[in-house]
């Protein structure tokens, strides 16, 4: 049941090598607020002193009483006094706990959001292919999970802890005075219960870095089957029952596990506590024997009893604090993986190149997916100058989002290298480098914000200026529609929010565009496949429109429509991430090949 494989020294190294993240707790805690810390921690003094002070003065009492009742002359009011006296340290007890709750919870909200903070923090310096890792995916979803109470939790169980040891220390000072022997016994008795519960607290880490994934696909499941975005689906091809069920495998899986860590802590808790308990009663009789012989006095038997009572449940909670805190810190260690996972500085500070007419070059780039071994873009050399367009065409997963992946710096090619303006893309300020380019993915965002707020996102810098909204909504073609709502720009978009409406999917795609025309200074546009979900007659006005916006701009293009691709100045035609056919719609035609037979298969169609 208790298959302890480590040596207890080699476990108590463990332990104290574990704890190492407490200090950056505590440097976390007290610098998220000095006063709230500094509080705490004089109100633990408090609480942890005043308890032996009760004790004291309670064995004031009792021997006041005795002597009062074999005096002729009673001093009943020192002993009142005495009465009155513990009253008040037991209020002051009172104040200094609820104080120290109060404080607590301050720090809890603060310490919440401050971690959230660091974590959203660094999610931003993370790059796409780090949410992409499943491995590194799990450890920002624990952090996230456990991560923002920990740090709080783990000083409590410090300042608990000080507290404890100080009422201990008194509690010690005191018995001493019965015997040095009751101070072991009351130090010793607890520490098997101790190597249990921390044994445990490991194993119920181990269980729960395990099981993220597990954890991961019940979270995952709860969103398809109660979230909108999922429930058309879940209803029409009722797959809800099926999900269910496997939401509730899950749980019965974990549960097992669960059940018998429990019932294991628990029971070996409880064993060990009765060794406790027999320690405490065996210094009971011993304490009642030295009072029957008369060696000490009533009121110092009623001290040392509570004492020892008080003693061995401090004992118990200090050890139960260092278990615990043991278990936060393998929690924070979590959350300090993520924090600290190495994100590559991506070099280069260049804010222009040294010749701006050689526009984009990409040459023999190369490019595979982590963990993926096939190569997604293959060879690839094309030149885009400015004032010129470019269209990609090829079938799906020939590797068109890719090559603007790399373009826009969200992947390093594997091989090659790409250039704009004459000076290798890796060398531009990423910040700089992506101001100059609006870009639409097939998969944009879309925001449960107000209309005005997701076409303002396309320029976070005139993010709330209603002027340039409105132009590039009619860029966009959103315009019509947009005035048609309610609150007009103010519209809320989505349903999570109140009142929020939902787009059709070509209205999206609008609002997406408009996006993009925000982005008035880039002069690198990018569209991949925006205007799939429009009409062919709404797409064919917004490419005029967006031609005639991009004279001097360079212009990529992904679309399947060739009535908007055989306007470009040069065709690009992928096949497994390679260039098979490349330059003018005639061109093209002229060489009767990939391109040309996909041409008049779609020309087909529509006569
Ligand atoms: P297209 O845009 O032409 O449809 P993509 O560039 O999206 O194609 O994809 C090219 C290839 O790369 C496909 O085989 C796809 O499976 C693979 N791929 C795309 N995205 C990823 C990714 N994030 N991780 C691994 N492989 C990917």
């Amino acid at each position: 049941m208790f298959d302890e494989k480590d040596s207890s020294a080699g476990f108590a190294t463990r332990i104290l090598g574990v704890l190492g993240y407490s200090r950056r707790a505590l440097t976390l805690v007290w610098t998220t607020s000095r006063t709230l810390t500094f509080t705490l921690a004089i109100l633990t003094l408090v609480a942890g002193i005043f308890p032996a002070v009760i004790a004291y003065i309670g064995q004031l009492i009792v021997d006041g009483v005795l002597d009062a009742m074999s005096s002729t002359t009673p001093d009943r009011a020192r002993v009142l006094w005495l009465v009155a006296l513990e009253a008040i340290v037991v209020i002051a007890v009172a104040a200094s706990q609820r104080g120290i709750s109060a404080s607590q919870s301050l720090l809890r909200a603060l310490l919440g959001q401050r971690v959230n903070v660091m974590i959203l923090e660094k999610a931003l310096t993370l790059q796409l292919s780090h949410f992409e890792d499943s491995e590194f995916y799990d450890k920002l979803t624990q952090a996230r999970r456990e991560a923002s109470s920990r740090p709080l939790s783990l000083v409590n169980r410090t300042f608990a802890l000080v507290q404890n040891a100080i009422s201990l220390i008194s509690y010690a000072v005191l018995l001493f005075t019965f015997s040095p022997w009751a101070v072991v016994i009351l130090l010793f008795a607890g520490l098997p219960s101790f190597f249990a519960e921390a044994k445990f607290s490991g194993d119920a880490f181990r269980l729960f870095r395990w099981r993220s994934p597990e954890t991961r696909m019940q979270m995952y499941l709860e969103t398809v089957i109660a979230r909108e975005d999922g429930v058309k689906e879940v209803k029409l091809f009722q797959l809800g029952p099926r999900l269910l069920q496997r939401y509730r495998d899950i749980f019965e899986k974990l549960f097992v596990e669960d059940r018998r860590l429990t019932l294991r802590r628990d029971g070996w808790g409880f064993v060990f506590g009765l060794l406790s308990t027999t320690a405490f009663y065996g210094a009971y009789v011993w304490v009642v024997s030295t009072a029957i012989n008369g060696e000490i006095s009533l009121g110092a038997m009623t001290m040392y009893l509570v004492l020892f009572r008080q003693g061995q449940s401090a004992v118990a909670a200090s050890l139960s604090a260092i278990s615990g805190m043991y278990e936060d810190n393998l929690y924070l260690s979590n959350l300090y993986d993520y924090l600290e996972q190495p994100v590559l500085t991506r070099g280069g500070d260049a804010k222009k190149g040294p010749d701006p007419s050689r526009g984009i070059e990409f040459r023999n780039v190369s490019f595979t997916y982590p963990g993926s071994n096939a190569r997604a873009v293959d060879n690839v050399s094309f030149q885009i100058r400015p004032g010129e367009s470019l269209a990609l065409v090829g079938e799906n997963g020939s590797g068109k989002t890719t090559l603007i992946k790399l373009l826009t710096r969200l992947y390093e090619p594997t091989k090659g290298c790409l250039m704009l303006d004459g000076l290798e893309l890796h060398k531009w300020d990423v910040e700089a480098l992506r101001q100059r380019i609006g870009v639409i993915f097939q998969d944009f965002g879309r925001y449960q914000f107000t209309v005005g707020e997701n076409i303002g996102a396309g320029d976070v810098r005139y993010i709330d200026d209603e002027k340039r909204w409105a132009k590039a909504a009619e860029a966009g073609m959103a315009a019509p529609f947009i005035a048609d709502m309610p609150d007009g720009y103010q519209t809320q978009l989505g349903r999570w929010f109140k009142g929020g409406r939902e787009l059709s999917g070509g209205q999206w795609q609008r609002i997406a565009l408009s996006r993009v025309f925000m982005r008035s200074d880039a002069d690198i546009l990018v569209l991949d496949e925006p205007t799939a979900a429009m009409d062919a007659a709404s797409e064919a006005a917004i490419f005029d429109h967006f031609r005639s916006q991009s004279h001097n701009k360079m212009t990529i293009l992904i679309s399947h429509r060739f009535s908007t691709v055989r306007a470009a100045d040069q065709i690009i035609v992928l096949h497994d991430g390679a260039i098979v056919e490349q330059g003018s719609h005639e061109s093209l035609l002229e060489l009767d090949g990939q391109y040309a037979h996909l041409f008049k298969l779609q020309a087909k169609g529509y006569q």
